[in-house]
C-alpha cells in the first residue's frame, strides 16, 4: 500500500473511531463523555506507540517494532533512515581508515596538525625523520618537537605556496622539505620529504662546475699570454695567420667571461641559503651601474627613473650583477630605442624593472629563459655575444633575496624584465 492510501486509512479510522464514541456517547446521554472516551482511547494507543519507539530507539541495534497502519510506515521510515545513515557512517570510517593507511604507509612523514598547533595524528615516518612519535607525542605542540628555525619561521609565515627545504647543518644530518596544506577550520597536514640525496648529488654538479672553472682558467690565461704576446710582434702584424690569432683571442675572451659567470653562478648558489644583512642603498648602486654602462654603451638612450628611495636587506655585489645583467641583455637585445631602468613601488613593492624596445621574446620561450645556456634564437645569439647564464645568475640573485622575476615581452615590440622585492628597508 502507498503511503497516501496509508495515512488516508488512518484518518478513516481515527474518524471511525470518534463516531462510534459520540454514538455510544449519545447513547449513555452525554455526546461530550462519549467523545472525551474515545479521544483518550487514542491517546493511549499513540502513548504506547512513542514508548514503544523510544524504547527501540534507545536500543537501534535490535529489530524494529511490529506496527500495522501508519505506525508500521513510521517505524520502516525510521529504520530505513538510520540504516542509511549508518551505511554512511561506515564508509566515512573505511575511507578514513584507507586515507590514514596509505598516509601510514609513506615513506614521507605525515603530521596532522590541530588549529591551536598541536599533534592529532603522525605516522611512523615521523618517527626516524623527526623523531616524533605517535601516539606518545599526540598533543604536543609540533613547534617545540621540530626546533630548525626556519620551519618556526615557515610555520608561522602562514604561506605555504613554496615548499621549504632545511639544509643540513652539519656533516651527516639530512636535508629536508617541508610541505604544508590546510585543511578544516584551521588544521594542517604537514608533509617532510628526505631529499638528502638529491642535495648530494646538487652540491657534487656545483662543486663540479666551480672545480672545473677554476682548473680551467689557469690554462686559458696562459693561451690568453700567448696570444696577446704574438699579436703584438710585428711578423703577425699583417701575415696570413694574424685572422687566425685574432679568432683565437675573441674565443679565449668568450671562454674567460664564461668562466667568470660559472664561478660566479656557484657562489651565489652555494650562499643562496645564508641569511643577508647589508642595507643596500639601491638608488646609489643605479646610478653607479648607469655611469658604468654609459661608458661601454656611448651610443645608447640609457634613461633611469627612480621613485622611491627603497633599500634591500641583501648582498651588494648579487644585487648589481642582477641588476646589470638585465639592463646589459635589454641593451644586446635591442638595437635602437631607449632602454628605460626603474626603481619603483608601483607593485606595493621596490621593483628594479628595465624596460627595452627591442627583439622580444616569443610566450613559448619564457618558462625556460632562466635555464643554464639556454638561448631564444641560437642562430641570432651566435651575433649577440653571451653566455647564456645571465638570468640563471638573476634567478638565484631574486631567490636569495625573496624577490620574483617577472618577464613582460611581446616579440618585435619590447621587454620588461622586472624583480619585485617582497621585503625592504627604507
Ligand atoms: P645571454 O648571455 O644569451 O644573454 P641570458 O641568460 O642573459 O643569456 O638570456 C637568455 C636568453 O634570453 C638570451 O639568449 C635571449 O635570447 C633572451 N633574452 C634575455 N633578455 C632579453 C631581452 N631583453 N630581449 C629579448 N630577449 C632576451
Amino acid at each position: 500500500m502507498s503511503n497516501r492510501r496509508v495515512v488516508i486509512a488512518e484518518i478513516r479510522l481515527l474518524l471511525l473511531t470518534l463516531l462510534v464514541s459520540a454514538g455510544l456517547g449519545l447513547l449513555l446521554g452525554s455526546l461530550p463523555v462519549g467523545l472525551v472516551v474515545g479521544l483518550s482511547m487514542i491517546m493511549v494507543l499513540w502513548t504506547l506507540q512513542f514508548r514503544r519507539i523510544l524504547q527501540w530507539l534507545e536500543r537501534p541495534e535490535t529489530e524494529p517494532p511490529e506496527g500495522k497502519g501508519v505506525w508500521g510506515l513510521i517505524f520502516d521510515t525510521i529504520y530505513r533512515v538510520q540504516r542509511r545513515s549508518e551505511e554512511a557512517q561506515f564508509r566515512l570510517a573505511s575511507a578514513l581508515d584507507y586515507i590514514q593507511d596509505s598516509l601510514a604507509s609513506m615513506r614521507d612523514a605525515a603530521i596532522i596538525v590541530d588549529a591551536r598547533g598541536k599533534i592529532a595524528w603522525a605516522n611512523t615516518s615521523a618517527e626516524h625523520l623527526l623523531d616524533i612519535r605517535f601516539p606518545e607525542d599526540r598533543g604536543q605542540l609540533l613547534q617545540y618537537l621540530i626546533r630548525a628555525p626556519q620551519f618556526n619561521a615557515y610555520y608561522d609565515a602562514d604561506d605555504y605556496s613554496q615548499p621549504l627545504r632545511i639544509p643540513p647543518t652539519s656533516e651527516g644530518d639530512d636535508c629536508l622539505q617541508v610541505e604544508i596544506s590546510r585543511f578544516g577550520e584551521g588544521d594542517r597536514l604537514v608533509f617532510v620529504r628526505d631529499i638528502t640525496e638529491n642535495y648530494r648529488l646538487e652540491q657534487m654538479r656545483r662543486d663540479f662546475a666551480s672545480n672545473v672553472s677554476h682548473e680551467l682558467r689557469t690554462p686559458l690565461t696562459v693561451i690568453k699570454g700567448y696570444v696577446d704576446t704574438l699579436l703584438d710582434l710585428d711578423a703577425f702584424a699583417d701575415g696570413p695567420l694574424r685572422r687566425p690569432l685574432m679568432h683565437v683571442n675573441e674565443q679565449s675572451q668568450r671562454m674567460e667571461t664564461l668562466l667568470a659567470d660559472l664561478l660566479w653562478l656557484a657562489r651565489i648558489e652555494s650562499i643562496e641559503s645564508q641569511k643577508k644583512t647589508d642595507v643596500v642603498a639601491v638608488p646609489v648602486l643605479l646610478d653607479e651601474l648607469l655611469l658604468e654602462l654609459q661608458i661601454g654603451w656611448t651610443e645608447r638612450d640609457i634613461q633611469l627613473q627612480v621613485t622611491t628611495s627603497a633599500s634591500i636587506v641583501g648582498d651588494e655585489a648579487e644585487l648589481h650583477s642582477a641588476f646589470s645583467n638585465l639592463t646589459i641583455n635589454a641593451l644586446k637585445y635591442s638595437e635602437t630605442g631607449p632602454v628605460v631602468i626603474r626603481w619603483h613601488e608601483d607593485t606595493g613593492y621596490p621593483t628594479f624593472s628595465v624596460t627595452d624596445f627591442g627583439v622580444g621574446i616569443a610566450p613559448q620561450h619564457l618558462p625556460r629563459l632562466t635555464e643554464r645556456f639556454y638561448r631564444v634564437d641560437k642562430s641570432r645569439a651566435q651575433s649577440i655575444t653571451g653566455t647564456g647564464l645571465g638570468l640563471a645568475i638573476v634567478k638565484h640573485v631574486a631567490a636569495s633575496h625573496q624577490a620574483e622575476l617577472t618577464v613582460d615581452s611581446q616579440l618585435g615590440v619590447g621587454s620588461t624584465f622586472s624583480l619585485v622585492f617582497s621585503q625592504h628597508e627604507s
